[in-house]
């Protein structure tokens, strides 16, 4: 087997130590075999964007595609080019999403714009190793510039909500681009949105200070203090390549990842009277809650938004997310949003009013995350043995092992790639979710210690 360049987002690495030219273009050749035909590339605000990029296409060409460059855009404006242009046989996308900025990464995209499935990544994988030859002088491919990928994208977000009601609700937004990738296509959309927009971080220079580009409480700091002194609508923030999105209340709190998907899965859910939401077994039992109440059903899945969207297609599902911000709404395309996620939450406070309403109408949960070391080797027996002692009780085994309790749940899941063994509980309140939390950390903490393999 050829060895493993794929993780769960792309090829990530440090640039000029693991993520080299060399590596692009080697890449780029294994890609180009792969996908034939023409090919679109695009890359986040990244310093190093532009190297890796031209190493990449260099490799596409040399194999004889035809390379599309879409220049600076968001993941999913990638991924839309490609699912609506057919004679688009693939894309690649230069991204390290929220990871610090001396890291890049490649990321392919399929001809209907989803993630590359994984058996798809192994050929390319392959090809790499094989080191794909070059095509004589007369068949290397060309390289164009395709202008207004950008605008079509917003453009087809505007269709997709109910753009009148938004317009006419004359909402205040303050949007943090995180300097990324979204820092002409976030603003250019609320202004087709009619929201009046205070827009933070959107240099696209890539080395400008800004906040490290994961949009977690701490890192949104100046955006949540700006939301409140604005008495602005909502807090709208993006990652580094804008397929995730996270929220301010109208009160200045900041909105964890599973109450928007909570609440973005009860609007699609009412909206159609009933249908299927699909999210990872890690997902809170409050996104379950909302969407039985509104007459849904949920579907449960392994871990990562490429089975998420998978799983959706499979089921003809109305909607799907993770609790990391990512969410994805089918009526546009099967891969996570951050566009259209912020659209479908203004539509939202345009019909509803407040989101801090919205989001203290959802149930209350509270989880417990926990992180041991769990050498690879002990990982079968360890699993074996908790499905041991949990058999009496109600479980899945979708990812890892969920053990169900009337009040919530524990999820005992080793890591595949890390030797890391993760503990999370849920219920409806902090000390039993603690509880919850510390017994399963000491029976696993035990079994490691006890047993030598
Ligand atoms: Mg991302």
């Amino acid at each position: 087997m050829a060895k493993r360049l794929f993780g769960t987002n792309g090829v990530r690495g440090i640039i000029n130590e693991d993520m080299t030219s060399e590596l692009g273009l080697r890449l780029g050749k294994a890609i180009g075999e792969f996908f034939g035909g023409s090919v679109a590339i695009a890359s986040d605000t990244r310093v190093s964007g532009d190297m890796i990029k031209s190493a990449v296409s260099a490799g596409l060409m040399a194999v004889g595609c035809r390379v599309l460059d879409l220049g600076t855009i968001p993941t999913p404006a990638i991924q839309y080019f490609v699912k609506t242009h057919d004679h688009v046989s693939g894309g690649v996308m230069i991204t390290a999403s929220h990871n610090p900025p001396e890291f890049n990464g490649i990321k392919c995209i399929a001809a209907d714009g989803t993630e590359l499935h994984r058996s798809d990544e192994e050929q390319i994988e392959r090809k790499y190793e094989e080191d794909v030859p070059c095509k004589p002088w007369s068949e290397v491919g060309t390289r164009d510039e395709v202008l207004g990928a950008a605008d079509s994208y917003v453009d087809a977000i505007v269709s997709l909500v109910d753009s009148e009601k938004i317009r006419s609700a004359n909402l205040v937004a303050v949007l943090d681009c995180a300097n990324g990738a979204s820092y002409y296509t976030a603003p250019l959309l609320l202004s087709k949105l009619n929201v009046r927009a205070i827009t933070i971080n959107a240099n696209p220079q890539g080395e400008f200070p800004g906040h490290p580009s994961e949009p977690t409480e701490e890192n949104l700091a100046t955006l949540i203090e700006i939301t409140k002194y604005a008495n602005a609508n909502i807090g709208i923030a993006h990652d580094g390549d804008a397929d995730r999105t996270v929220f301010i209340t109208d009160q200045g709190k900041f909105v964890s990842g599973d109450k928007s998907l909570a609440l973005m899965a009860e609007m699609a859910v009412s909206k159609k009277g009933g249908g299927k939401v699909v999210t990872p077994v890690s997902s809170s039992s409050m996104v379950e809650d909302v969407v039985v109440r509104a007459g849904g059903e949920v579907i449960y899945t392994a871990v990562g938004s490429p089975v998420v969207a998978r799983k959706m297609i499979d089921t003809d599902a109305i909607f799907g997310g993770e609790e990391n911000g990512g969410l994805i709404f089918p009526e546009q395309q099967y891969c996570r949003d951050g566009a259209m996620t912020a659209a479908k939450m203004l539509e939202y406070i345009a019909k509803n009013g407040s989101l801090q309403d919205g989001i203290d109408s959802l149930p209350a949960y509270f989880t417990d995350k926990r992180k041991l070391e769990c050498p690879a080797e002990k990982r079968e027996a360890l699993m074996e043995h908790l499905k041991g002692i949990n058999a009496s009780r109600r479980t899945d085994s979708t990812d890892g092992l969920k053990i169900i309790y009337p009040d919530g749940w524990a999820l005992l899941r080793p890591s595949g790639t890390e030797q890391i063994f993760r503990i999370y509980s849920e219920a409806k309140d902090a000390e039993t979710a603690e509880k919850r939390g510390a017994y399963y950390e000491d029976i696993v903490k035990d079994f490691l210690k006890t047993r030598k393999t």
